[in-house]
């Protein structure tokens, strides 16, 4: 059916690819572009003896706009999947623009030197997307992603109106490090050691790291602390729930990783300013990805579940209503069928199916758009064949 290239050769690439190759119908063609051109060749000298999907290699500097164009002008791809680092969406989308290509990420863009997030650097890019009649899918992972789809499908089939939506975002694996992060560990870091923040009745709420703890009990994890973090999706479901009134997201943290985060904090380990070392510059937070285990290590010894989802509570034909949709993952399950630990299985195989949507003609919107404004049956059909199969409750206990 179509042509995929993706760039990055990560953790959440190398799911997104395996899964790319148990879809060749789909996708005939991928080319896996990345900074590392070893990582990718190693990746296709795995798959290729195993699948239909015919697989090339390239070496690309993200961060450069005329080498992104000249990669894609020669390949010739129907869709851009970008699971590169959230510094790249800009570039990636530039060049996609200069050649009138479909676009598909999993995380919205930040500045290398500010530890901000936020929409409004993508979203100016709708109506140039709009005249050149391509289409940007924005935040096709887990979270953002199918905490979207499911916030769509929940107010197609269940709601007249939304009012209150926690994401709960709950990791109950265990992979024996005292401190390792799931996904790329500069990245993990600057989110989980921001302000956290909530929206209600139409404005942010400001809260201080960590400041709010709550207690869940997860179904396949069991009890739980979770924290309020400022989480990307809720900006665009702010915007696209109408009636919304709050939107808030929690993440559970065990006792040995806060404690550790609080001690490198402490002694300045996760600053993104430059200090001079021996003559150079470097950057504290980049030099301590460098000594951390690398995600894509941890599938081996990763054991546990991953349950993420969403709680809903509004109105149905006038009366109220709650009701829980969820996927629980295994990471042991996850390591046996692709190498990699759920974390990235969570997140690679919505990666592959928003393409994947794109490539069959089923979300075809030119613009910039935020994954819930496109139709979320087709994607939750999808999501139930390709690994992560939903689960729903009318009578959820609910977060105070
Ligand atoms: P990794 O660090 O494992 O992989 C990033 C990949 O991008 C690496 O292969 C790296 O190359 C490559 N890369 C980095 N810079 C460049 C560049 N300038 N040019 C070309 N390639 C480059 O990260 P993850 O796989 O853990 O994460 C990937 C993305 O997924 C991130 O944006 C992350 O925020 C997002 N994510 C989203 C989630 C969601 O639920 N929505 C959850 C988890 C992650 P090299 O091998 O040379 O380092």
């Amino acid at each position: 059916m179509g042509k995929a290239l993706i760039i990055g050769c990560g953790g959440v690439a190398s799911v997104a690819i395996h899964k790319c190759c148990q879809n060749s119908d789909v996708f005939e063609h991928i080319c896996i572009a990345s900074r590392t051109l070893s990582k990718c060749d190693a990746l296709k000298a795995k798959l290729q003896p195993n699948t239909a999907t015919r697989i090339t290699t390239a070496q690309v500097n993200a961060d450069d706009v005329n080498e992104l164009i000249a990669l894609i002008r020669d390949y010739r791809p129907d869709v851009v999947l970008n699971l590169a680092l959230p510094y790249q969406d800009l570039t990636i989308m530039e060049a996609c623009l200069a050649t009138k290509t479909h676009y598909v990420d999993t995380a919205n863009y930040e500045p290398e030197d500010t530890a901000k997030f936020e929409y409004s650097w993508q979203w100016a890019y709708r109506e140039r997307f709009e005249q050149a009649g391509i289409t940007a899918l924005l935040g096709s992972g887990f979270d953002p992603g199918v905490t979207g789809v499911f916030s769509a499908y929940a107010l197609k089939h269940h709601f007249d109106e939304i009012h209150y939506l926690d994401i709960l975002d709950c990791n109950g694996g265990d992979h024996g490090y005292p401190f390792a992060t799931n996904f790329n560990p500069e990245i993990n870091i600057r989110e989980v050691s921001a302000k956290g923040s909530y929206w209600q009745d139409g404005k942010w709420i400001e809260t201080e790291p960590m400041e709010i703890k709550r207690v869940y009990d997860f179904e396949g994890v069991g009890q739980k602390d979770m924290y309020l973090l400022h989480h990307e999706e809720i900006e665009s479901l702010a915007l696209n729930l109408p009636g919304i009134r709050r939107i808030r997201f929690f993440m559970t943290f065990g006792q040995s990783y806060l404690t550790h985060l609080k001690c490198l904090e402490n002694v300045g380990m996760t600053s993104i300013q430059p200090i001079e070392y021996e003559g150079k510059q470097i950057v504290p937070l980049q030099f301590l990805r460098a000594v951390l285990p690398d995600p894509a290590s941890l599938g081996p010894r990763t054991v546990g579940k991953t349950n993420i989802g969403c709680i809903f509570q509004g109105v149905k034909d006038g009366n109220p209503k709650r009701y829980y949709l969820y996927n629980v993952c295994d990471h042991q399950e996850c390591y046996r069928e692709v190498g990699s630990q759920a974390i990235s299985y969570t997140t690679g195989v919505p990666a592959m199916i928003g393409a994947m949507m794109i490539l069959q003609g089923k979300w075809n919107k030119p613009g910039v758009h935020n994954i819930e404004e496109f139709d979320p049956d087709p994607f939750m059909d999808a999501l139930n064949r390709w690994g992560l199969p939903w689960k729903e409750s009318f009578d959820p206990v609910l977060v105070d």
